[in-house]
């Protein structure tokens, strides 16, 4: 074992603060990474403050993990000490079942996440508020050499989370896409979605981001909390990438869809949506679920992202000021991810 410093919650309800964790020996496929950023997701403050259920305490939560590898087990073959890697929101599955074998290891029933999760060896996982980590070697990913570390941190699990459903839906050339919402998620919807080539629009509160959702190519911009937007944009949209995580009224959305259109929902709000039957019959419409997504997908998104040059667009912090970017974050005061600088843990 080594003991390493971290960044915990004590509670739900209390802030997080340093403290050490301990990280296992070793194993001959694992690989010790030292940590130079980790991001800061929506879904880190709604597990720690146990909003998707309980969560175990002391917790350290980060899944968007990037640094460089420190040490590797005798028998790892895909890394190597000084690579500069990453890791996402999975840290283990089983492998065997039929979602491992087609690279979705993010529908594996034994799925391990990378924190609050029960390892192999019954301990909790804590993640990537921390200096280290320990991660078996295929579950650890290649950041290519364009990318800095910092501004990949975010795409291992908000990157992951927008391609995965842009992919799945085919979205190209021609497609109209909407994202709902400019936040940590929704800023890389945007520049993934335009890299594909499709005319994207944003769905924000307000016009306040305007000009940042255009310099992330976008062509429309508009505020939902002027009813026109809807009127304007009825029946327009094959897909709609729902990054919002609070709860929205669903009937609008879907009113915005072309014929056979998607509305794609990734935010995790904890109250349900309410969908009347007709909205979705009429137009023969669809309202689709998706969780981030698998290893070699993460990785086909790594690539691409180096060699479009897209990146996150952050603002890197120390780690004394976490407790402060969570209540921006939840007040969605973010330009576009908050990046914890490992260093200073
Ligand atoms: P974030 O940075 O806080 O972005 C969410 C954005 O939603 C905000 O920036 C804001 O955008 C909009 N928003 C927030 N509250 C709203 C409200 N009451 N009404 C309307 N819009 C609102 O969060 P994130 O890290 O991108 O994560 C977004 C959601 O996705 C979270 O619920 C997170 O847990 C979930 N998530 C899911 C997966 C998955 O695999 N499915 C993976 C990662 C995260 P505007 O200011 O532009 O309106
Ligand atoms: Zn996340």
């Amino acid at each position: 074992m080594r003991t390493v410093k971290a960044w915990a919650a004590p509670s739900a309800t209390e802030p997080l603060s340093p403290t050490t964790i301990e990280r296992r020996d070793l194993g001959e496929h694992d690989v010790l990474i030292e940590i130079a950023y980790a991001g800061i997701c929506h879904s880190d403050i709604h597990t720690a403050r146990s909003e998707w259920g309980e969560a175990p305490y002391p917790l350290v939560v980060g899944h968007e993990i990037a640094g460089t590898v420190a040490e590797v087990g005798s028998a790892v073959t895909s890394h190597a000490v000084g690579d500069r890697v990453g890791v996402g929101c999975l840290v283990n599955s089983c492998g065997e079942c039929d979602a491992c074998k087609a690279g979705n290891q993010q529908y594996c029933p034994q799925q391990i996440g990378t924190y609050a999760a029960t390892d192999r060896d019954g301990t909790v996982t804590q993640g990537g508020y921390s200096t280290h980590v320990v991660v078996t070697e295929d579950f650890v990913l290649r950041i290519p050499d364009g990318l800095e570390l910092d501004v990949a941190a975010p795409l291992l699990c908000a990157g992951i989370t927008t391609w995965s459903p842009l992919r799945r839906w085919h979205v190209g050339e021609g497609t109209k896409v909407a994202v709902v919402g400019l936040g940590g998620l929704g800023h890389m919807g945007v520049q993934l979605a335009v890299a594909l080539g499709a005319e994207v629009t944003v769905l924000s509160q307000s016009l306040k981001k305007q000009e940042d959702g255009l310099a992330f190519g976008a062509v429309d911009y508009r505020a939902t909390s002027d009813e026109e937007t809807f009127t304007d944009l009825r029946g327009k949209f094959d897909l709609i990438l729902n990054t919002v995580s609070a709860k929205l009224p669903m009937k609008k959305y879907l009113s915005m869809l072309a014929p056979e259109g998607t509305v794609v929902n990734v935010g995790g709000p904890v109250e349900p949506f309410e969908v009347p039957a007709f909205s979705l019959i009429m137009g023969g419409k669809s309202l689709a679920g998706s969780n981030i997504g698998g290893i070699p997908e993460t990785q086909e998104m790594l690539d691409f992202c180096a060699e479009k040059g897209i990146g996150a667009k952050i603002e890197v912090i120390p780690a004394e000021k976490v407790n402060e970017a969570w209540d921006r974050v939840v007040a969605s005061d973010v330009r576009y991810r908050f990046v914890i600088d490992a260093a200073t843990i």
